[in-house]
């Protein structure tokens, strides 16, 4: 329909087929599948032993130049890219791509579904609560946050024996028998492991009974899937109970979490609860990490995570599946949907299919940690990035005028404008198809397509990607046309991933973490160098000695520039990059230095969108989500 109705409209208007239909015409068995109604279900992990003699898929990722607020349409090309190669080229395919957080869903960027003709549906199961994972992290999250705060206030208030005897009671026959968790920490104290906490010493007692935690050095906060600013500085305690053991702290957003990320690059149940043991959140007070594990949670925490391991089952538009798993955010976390959900996906497409999958804002960032982090835990091998740009963000890139929220677009955006889109094609598209192309796997650029582009417009964007090193560039109209305007565009990556890529990480593992810092600094940024704060060189040298220094980098940097300052569009130059602080996540597996100022707690604006989101008590329907 011309013109392309609102994005809830065109998904309330296709009935999407019952997943279990779905499930079996993809190959998945019924003992594998656990609905969750009728148009969304949980799959097994099984699935990867039981195909493990088939071939993987070929593994595509999308990605865009660095964003705008005029929007590029990463996931819209996504359903678009695989609505084509499955419904129209008729292959084997399936995309991948993360769970909203309700955060911008109510807040500024709505909801995360794709868009036009080309989206997952339902969207408003798609947006809303899924299937509970996000809760279910949430809960694990927060149920650590306690134990931290009880732990200590019971430390402070009770003598050793008193503390000893109630962590490890003893039973009706006077006999203290230690949980396999306990008996895992005495013996990383260097204690022999006792299955009678009675032939303890005294001196042991203390030592297991007390963590000594350095209130200054405590990284774990609660978190919250909602866009909460006044939580992003708080002080607890201050019950009467609490005795004054009050201190201050903050809430994250729970997409920017340690178990988020935890959940996206898991490899297995097992492999979960071994990240989950070795989340450190904080350091005692001889300075060593004090892990989950320490706390005794492991096995607590990955019992609520359970169900979370397993994909989450949906359709497009078009009927093909999508698996929505995991969420971290991009710019604080590191912003790609599961390696589980991968792995499943590239089994069950097999050797000539395609699984596509999407990472988080630009090349510079999503892309990056696509290769640098995600592939190199999943060992996944990626054969083309797809990199998504429009001919409107590219006159910002080239100097067009800022966009103000809610006021009509300057002209600028509207008519024919040569010399911005050369501008923005010359700089930021140049930079981001330079950066794809460290990696050693081949970039198609995809033009997506708006009714305001010009045909010279986009002939221009296409020829500059092709000068630029893409190996192939086509205007795409997805949005406007469903898996039918996106041909072209999967007919360039079925080429493109014809021949096996030659990809290479951008740094080793064993250079040091400053070095490794300035390496996506120079490399990928543009930047001169990088400038360390006093917090970031004492974190840096903390971590370093408590042996962390082999992790990978996950920068937590703007997503609105290739620099620091988000007001710098193109491809800046002549800046160092400064690093406020460095954080660490073991468990998920990465260092997150802070670029300038990066709120882990995003906030809400004065017209944030749960305005325009309204239900229908009668019909149930849900209107305003887009
Ligand atoms: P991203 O993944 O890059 O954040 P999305 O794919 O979520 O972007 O798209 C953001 C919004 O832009 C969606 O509401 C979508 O409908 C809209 N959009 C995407 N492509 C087009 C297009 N070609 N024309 C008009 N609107 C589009």
């Amino acid at each position: 329909v011309t013109p392309v109705p609102s994005d809830i409209a065109v998904s309330r208007s296709q009935v999407p087929k019952n997943i279990d239909m779905l499930a079996k015409e993809v190959g998945i068995l019924h003992s594998e599948l656990d609905l969750f109604g009728k148009k969304k279900a949980k799959v097994s992990l099984d699935i990867i032993k039981r195909l493990q003699h088939v071939k993987d898929g070929r593994y595509v990722v999308v990605t865009g130049i660095t964003p705008t607020p005029l929007g590029e349409g990463k996931s819209t090309t996504t359903i678009g890219l695989v609505q084509a190669l499955g419904a129209h080229l008729k292959k084997n395919v399936f995309a991948c791509v993360r769970q909203p957080s309700q955060g911008p869903t109510f807040g500024i960027k709505g909801g995360a579904a794709g868009g036009g003709y080309s989206q997952v549906i339902p969207m408003e199961e798609f947006n809303l609560h899924l299937t509970g994972d996000i809760h279910a992290i949430t809960a694990a999250n927060n149920l650590l946050a306690a134990a931290i705060d009880a732990r200590m206030f019971h430390e402070a208030t009770q003598q050793d024996d008193a503390l000893f005897n109630r962590l490890c009671p003893q039973n009706k026959q006077g006999v203290r028998v230690l949980s396999a968790v306990q008996k895992r920490r005495l013996s990383r104290l260097g204690f022999p492991v006792v299955d009678d906490g009675n032939l303890l010493t005294s001196e042991q007692k203390a030592k297991f009974a007390r963590l000594d935690i350095d209130v200054s050095t405590i990284t774990w906060n609660r978190v919250m899937d909602v866009n909460d600013r006044f939580l992003r500085g708080i002080e607890v305690g201050l019950g009467s109970q609490e005795k004054g053991h009050t201190r201050k702290t903050q809430f994250d957003i729970t997409v920017a979490s340690e178990i988020m990320a935890i959940l996206a690059l898991t490899t297995s149940l097992s492999d979960l609860r071994d990240r989950i043991s070795k989340i450190v959140i904080a350091s005692d007070k001889q300075g060593q990490p004090v892990t989950a594990d320490d706390i005794g949670i492991t096995d607590a925490l990955t019992v609520l995570m359970r169900d979370t391991v397993r994909p989450n089952l949906m359709q497009t538009l078009e009927g093909t599946p999508v698996f929505v798993h995991a969420g971290p955010f991009a710019n604080i976390a590191h912003g790609q949907s599961s390696i589980l959900a991968d792995k499943v996906a590239l089994k069950l497409v097999g050797e000539n299919g395609f699984v596509i999958t999407e990472a988080g804002f630009g090349a510079d960032i999503g892309m990056e940690k696509f290769f640098d982090i995600k592939c190199r835990y999943s060992g996944l091998l990626p054969s083309a990035v797809v990199l998504v740009a429009t001919v409107r963000a590219l006159k910002m890139h080239g100097g067009g005028p800022a966009v103000v929220a809610g006021a009509p677009l300057k002209h600028e955006y509207l008519d024919e404008n040569i010399e911005l889109v050369t501008k923005g094609c010359d700089s930021n598209l140049r930079k981001q198809i330079e950066n794809a192309n460290k990696f050693g796997v081949p970039v198609v650029v995809c033009v997506n397509r708006f009714s305001t582009d010009t045909a010279n417009e986009l002939e221009i964007v296409v020829e500059k990607a092709k000068s630029y090193g893409a190996q192939n560039a086509v205007v795409s109209e997805h949005w406007a046309k469903g898996g039918a305007g996106a041909i072209q565009l999967a007919n360039a990556v079925v080429e493109a991933t014809s021949e096996k890529s030659n990809f290479k990480f951008l740094y080793p593992l064993d250079l040091g973490l400053e070095e490794k810092i300035a390496t996506i600094a120079r490399e990928i940024y543009g930047a001169d160098g990088i400038e360390l704060s006093e917090a970031a060189k004492e974190k840096i040298e903390r971590y370093t000695r408590q042996g962390f220094s082999k992790l990978p980098i996950c920068m937590a940097k703007t997503h609105l520039s290739l620099s620091h300052d988000p007001t710098k569009k193109g491809a800046p130059t002549g800046f160092i990059l400064p690093i406020r602080d460095v954080r660490a996540s073991v468990g998920a597996g990465f260092i997150y230095p802070l670029v300038g100022e990066m709120t882990t707690m995003p906030g809400l604006s004065t017209r944030p969108c749960f305005f325009d989101i309204t239900i229908d008590p009668e019909t149930e329907q849900i209107d305003g989500l887009f």
